[in-house]
């Protein structure tokens, strides 16, 4: 699936997973407040597959709730065992939408001028990049530096060539 046809929020257990998911391209919210009912209710208004390692869901929800939340059960307890998971549950794309979107609020990334960075960008990075991308909402600049290639080459040691 690509990142138009899923959309997912992570509890607040799985920050680092949503972080990775973002990597990958895909809209995952997530934030340290969002859990339980509150994490539920969002998933449904939103139509989003909640992820979550917490199994006593049933419980906690009221039941008209809990029919209309699509609840995806992770059993890893760490990235990358998550991830995979993750990845082969709903055939995410490891590769196609790296990078396309904030890490930090989950908002899709645009391409922007290099002239228009001179103060926003560190001169180094100003003098070796020509390929920007900014975050509309945070403002937050992205170029594929040395963490991008590195955090590619862990995806790809990680989820295979799916
Ligand atoms: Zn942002």
């Amino acid at each position: 699936m690509n990142p138009n046809e899923v959309r997912f929020a992570a509890d607040a257990m799985l920050l680092s997973l949503a972080k990775w998911m973002r990597l990958l391209g895909y809209d995952c919210l997530a934030d340290e407040a969002l859990f339980g009912r509150g994490l539920a209710e969002r998933a449904v208004a939103d139509r989003r597959w909640i992820l979550t390692r917490n199994r006593r869901w049933a419980g906690d929800l009221p039941k008209a709730l809990l029919e209309r939340a699509d609840i995806f059960r992770v059993t890893a307890e760490e990235l990358p065992g998550q991830l995979r998971e993750v990845a082969e549950r709903f055939s995410l794309d490891a590769s196609a939408f790296l990078f396309t979107r904030c890490l930090v609020c989950n908002e899709p990334v645009a391409p922007v001028a290099k002239r228009d960075l001179r103060a926003a960008v560190p001169p180094a990075v100003w003098e070796r990049e020509e390929r920007f991308w900014q975050c509309a909402r945070c403002g937050r600049v992205y170029w594929q530096g040395s963490h991008v290639r590195d955090s590619a080459r862990r995806l790809e040691a990680w989820l295979g060539g799916s």
